[in-house]
C-alpha cells in the first residue's frame, strides 16, 4: 500500500466533519430504510431485481440495438460508443454545432466518468452543475463522495462557506437558506442555457425511453427547458421493459436515501416541443467503455445488475469512518473498487481493495444481490496473479502452506511471547516495529499447550456410550491461543455422545491467504484440510470458529476451481457436507433431545456479539441466542450487535488505523449495554473484543458460547450422562 494513500486515509480518519457527518448518516440510514421497506418483501424484490439486470447484462448487444431503433424511431439521435473520448468529442460538436456556450447538467456519474466537465470548459463552455450536491462538488474542485450524495462529506458549515463565496454574501449554515441560495443562482442558468445534459437511472429497450429519478426537480428542468437535451447512459442502465424499469424505480429511493418514492419520476420518450413549438435536438448516447468486456467476465458480469443506488457505501463499516475522497475515482466504496479496477484499470484499484474488511453488510444490502466483498476478493486474486504477493506476505504464506514448520514455530513462540506477556496472559506492549500491533487493543498469548495437545487428556466417553463421531477443526487461533474453548466444545459434544477427534495434519484453514488474494496458497491449505478431515469416518467436522467454517463449507470448491483443481471437487464437496459450525450442531442435539440446559436460575446478564460470517454468511446467529436464554442468561441486544469489531483476520494487522476507531465504536456499543459479559461465537471477534477491552482496563468478560454452554448444557434428563466419571 503506498505511503500517499496511508496519509489520505489519515487525513481522512483525522477530520472530525467528515466522520461526524457520516456517521450521524449512516446511523439514521441504517432505521430509516428499514421503515422505507416496510411491508415489502426486500428479498423477492432484489430477487426479481439481479433476475432482470442479469438478463440484460447477458444480452448487451440486442438491448442495445432494439433500445436504439425504438428512440430513433420516436425522433432522438443515438450514439453507441465505448470510446471516452469519442463520446467527448460527440458532445462537444453537437454544443458548437449549436452555437451553445452555456449548458445545464443534472447529476450523472457516466459524465464524471468521462471527465466531461473539465472537456467542455477547457473548449470555451460553461458548464453549470444544477444539483445541489454536484454544485457544491463543483465550486470545491472536489470529485463526488458518493453516488447518490456527492457533498455527503461536508457539514452545512462548510458548504455555508463555499456558497458565501461564491455569493459573496455571508452565508449562514441553515439548509433551508443554502438551499434559497441553489435555487436563485441556478434559476436564470436554466432559462438562459442553450444545452441541457442528462445521465439516466434507467434505458427502456422496448420504448426506446429514459427515465431519471431526482429529488430536486432539477432534471425535470434540465431536460426540458434548454432547446437540445444529451443524455449519457452507460449500457448497465438498460433493461428490456418498462416493468422491468418499475422494479429499479421502487427498489432505488428506498435503498439510495431511505424514501418511499422519489420526489420527481420523469420519463423521456421521444422528441417533445420546445415553448416555441420547434423539436427537441435529443441525443441519447450510450456507453460501453469496457461494459460489454464486463459482461463477459463470468466472474464481474454481476456488477452491471448494481442499481447506483449506494445503500452499499452507507452500511460501509469502512466507508464511514474514511468517505469516498480517499478511494480517488469517480466511484467510491466496495462497488466503486470494482468499477474504478473495470471502467479505470486494475492497478488503480491496488491500494484501495485494502480497504475492505470483508464484513459483507453491503452484500446484505445490495438491491441488485451482487456479492460485492466476493468480487473485491477476485480484484485481490487478479492482483496478485498480475503483480504478485508482497515479499512479507509471501514469506509468512510459505512457512503456513509447511503445516510442520508453521506449527512448530507456534509451539516455541510461546516461550518469546510468555516473556512479553502479563500474568493474565495479555501482551500489552509489543517491542520497535511492533508496537503498532498493541497500540488499540492488546493481544493474547500463544497457550503454553496447544489444544492438539490438551485435548488428548480430555476422558472422552465409553465407546458404549457413543452414539456418533465428529472431528473438530480447531483452527489457528482456538488450537494456539485459546485451547480452553476447544475443550468446551468437545465437553459438550461428549455430553450428547458424540466422540470428538482431533486430525493433526489440519492446518490453517486458507481464509488468511484466500482473502489477500493467494489462491494457490489458499487451495493448498484446502487440499491439507480435506485429507487430514476426511481421512476419518466421522459423521461431522465441528467448528467453533465462523471463518473456518465458511472456508471449510463454501470456500474450498470455490478455491480449487479458480486454481484449476477441479480434482478435489468432490472431496470439498464431502468437507461441506460434513462441516458444521458448533452451535448449529448444539441447537440441532437439543432438538433431537440429545441435550438439555440445567433448570437455571437467572445467570449474569450478556449481551451477543454477531460475527460477520456467522451472521451474513452462515446465517446461524440466531441458534447461540435461543440456547444462551435456554441456558438461562437474560441477553440484552447492544446496538449494532451485527456490525464488525474491527478485526477482519489480518485486516486489524494491515490496516490498524482503521481497525482501531471500528473496534472502539463496537466496545462503546457493548459498554453502553451495562453488562458485564460479551459472548461470540468467533475466536477472532474474542481475540479483538478482549484486547480492546483489555487495554481500556474494563472489567466486562468476553467469552465464547462454547464455554458458557459447557457451564450449563447436561445430557438429556432422564438420560445417563456419557461423560465418565473423573472419579471412578
Ligand atoms: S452495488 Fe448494490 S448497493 Fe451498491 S450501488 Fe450498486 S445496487 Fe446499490
Ligand atoms: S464487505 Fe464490508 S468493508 Fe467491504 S465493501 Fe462491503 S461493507 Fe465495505
Amino acid at each position: 500500500m503506498s505511503r500517499s494513500f496511508r496519509d489520505d486515509v489519515s487525513r481522512a480518519l483525522n477530520d472530525g466533519d467528515l466522520t461526524g457527518a457520516l456517521g450521524r448518516f449512516s446511523e439514521a440510514y441504517r432505521g430509516a430504510r428499514e421503515k422505507a421497506y416496510a411491508g415489502i418483501d426486500f428479498e423477492a424484490l432484489r430477487d426479481r431485481i439481479a433476475e432482470r439486470k442479469a438478463y440484460a447484462a447477458s444480452n448487451l448487444e440486442a438491448l442495445v440495438e432494439r433500445f436504439k431503433a425504438n428512440a430513433e424511431a420516436k425522433g432522438a439521435k443515438v450514439f453507441v460508443s465505448d470510446d471516452p473520448s469519442k463520446i467527448r468529442e460527440y458532445i462537444l460538436k453537437v454544443a458548437q454545432d449549436r452555437g451553445v456556450t452555456k449548458i445545464v447538467k443534472s447529476k450523472s456519474m457516466a459524465t464524471e466518468e468521462i471527465h466531461l466537465n473539465p472537456y467542455l470548459e477547457q473548449a470555451g463552455i460553461a458548464v453549470k452543475e444544477t444539483d445541489c450536491g454536484e454544485w457544491i462538488i463543483q465550486l470545491t474542485r472536489q470529485r463526488p463522495s458518493h453516488m447518490v450524495m456527492p457533498a455527503i462529506h461536508m457539514t452545512r458549515h462548510q458548504v455555508a462557506d463555499v456558497f458565501s463565496k461564491e455569493t459573496g454574501e455571508k452565508l449562514p449554515g441553515e439548509i433551508d437558506r443554502l438551499v434559497k441560495v441553489v435555487r436563485h443562482e441556478m434559476r436564470g442558468h436554466f432559462m438562459t442555457a442553450g444545452m441541457g445534459i442528462s445521465g439516466a437511472n434507467v434505458a427502456v429497450a422496448e420504448t426506446g425511453s429514459i427515465v431519471l429519478v431526482t429529488n430536486e426537480g432539477n432534471a425535470r428542468l434540465v431536460t426540458t427547458l434548454p432547446k437540445v437535451h444529451v443524455a449519457l447512459i452507460g449500457f448497465e442502465k438498460l433493461v428490456e421493459s418498462l416493468s422491468d424499469a418499475a422494479l429499479v424505480i421502487k427498489a432505488l429511493p428506498k435503498s439510495a436515501t431511505a424514501q418511499l418514492i422519489s420526489t420527481y419520476v420523469s420519463i423521456v420518450t421521444g422528441q417533445t416541443r420546445n415553448d416555441d413549438g420547434s423539436l427537441k435536438d435529443l441525443h441519447l448516447i450510450l456507453m460501453d467503455n469496457r461494459r460489454t468486456a464486463m459482461a463477459k467476465d463470468e466472474k464481474f458480469k454481476q456488477a452491471l445488475q448494481c442499481i447506483r443506488c449506494a445503500s452499499c457505501l452507507n452500511v460501509c463499516p469502512v466507508y464511514r469512518l474514511v468517505g469516498g475522497q480517499v478511494f480517488g475515482s469517480v466511484y467510491a466504496g466496495g462497488i466503486g473498487t470494482i468499477l474504478t479496477a473495470w471502467f479505470d484499470e486494475l492497478r488503480k484499484a491496488k491500494d484501495i481493495q485494502g480497504l475492505c474488511i470483508q464484513c459483507g453488510n453491503c452484500k446484505q444490502i445490495c438491491p441488485a444481490k451482487i456479492d460485492i466483498p466476493e468480487l473485491i476478493l477476485e480484484i485481490r486474486r487478479r492482483l496478485a496473479v498480475e503483480q504478485g504477493l508482497p515479499m512479507v506476505q509471501k514469506g509468512i504464506f510459505s512457512v503456513v502452506n509447511n503445516r510442520r514448520l508453521f506449527h512448530s514455530l507456534l509451539r516455541a513462540g510461546w516461550k518469546t511471547v510468555s516473556a512479553v506477556a502479563g500474568r493474565n496472559g495479555f501482551i500489552r506492549h509489543l517491542p520497535m516495529f511492533l508496537s503498532s500491533l498493541t497500540e488499540f487493543r492488546s493481544l493474547p498469548a500463544i497457550a503454553e499447550r496447544p489444544l492438539r495437545d490438551t485435548i488428548k487428556e480430555i476422558e472422552q466417553p465409553d465407546p458404549e456410550h457413543v452414539v456418533e463421531q465428529a472431528a473438530f477443526y480447531a483452527g489457528c487461533l482456538i488450537d494456539f491461543a485459546y485451547p480452553h474453548v476447544g475443550e468446551s466444545v468437545v465437553k459438550v459434544l461428549n455430553r450428547a455422545g458424540i466422540h470428538v477427534t482431533f486430525p493433526e495434519k489440519q492446518t490453517c484453514c486458507g481464509a488468511p491467504a484466500r482473502i489477500s488474494g493467494a489462491y494457490e496458497v489458499a487451495a493448498q491449505n484446502a487440499i491439507d484440510n480435506i485429507e487430514a478431515l476426511l481421512d476419518e469416518d466421522v459423521k461431522y467436522v465441528v467448528s467453533a470458529c465462523p471463518t473456518c467454517t465458511v472456508a471449510l463449507k463454501e470456500d474450498y470448491s470455490r478455491v480449487l476451481e479458480s486454481v484449476g483443481k477441479a480434482e478435489w471437487l468432490e472431496k470439498a464437496k464431502t468437507l461441506s457436507e460434513k462441516t458444521i459450525d458448533f452451535s448449529t450442531l448444539v441447537k440441532k442435539l437439543v432438538g433431537e433431545g440429545r441435550l438439555a440446559f440445567e433448570d437455571a436460575q437467572a445467570l449474569q446478564k450478556a449481551t451477543y456479539h454477531d460475527s460477520c460470517h456467522y451472521k451474513r454468511i452462515l446465517k446461524a446467529s440466531q441458534a447461540p441466542r435461543d440456547l444462551l436464554r435456554a441456558a438461562g442468561h437474560e441477553l440484552k441486544e447492544m446496538y449494532e450487535s451485527d456490525m464488525c469489531c474491527g478485526m477482519g483476520g489480518s485486516y486489524t494487522v494491515k490496516m490498524p488505523e482503521i481497525s482501531a476507531p471500528i473496534l472502539a465504536r463496537k466496545l462503546k456499543n457493548i459498554q453502553d449495554t451495562g453488562v458485564s459479559l460479551v459472548i461470540t461465537d468467533c475466536p477472532g471477534c474474542l481475540m479483538q473484543i478482549k484486547g480492546g477491552l483489555d487495554k481500556d482496563g474494563s472489567p466486562i468478560a468476553v467469552k465464547h458460547s462454547s464455554e458458557l454452554m459447557a457451564d450449563s448444557a447436561v445430557a438429556r434428563p432422564g438420560r445417563a450422562s456419557t461423560e465418565r466419571d473423573p472419579a471412578a
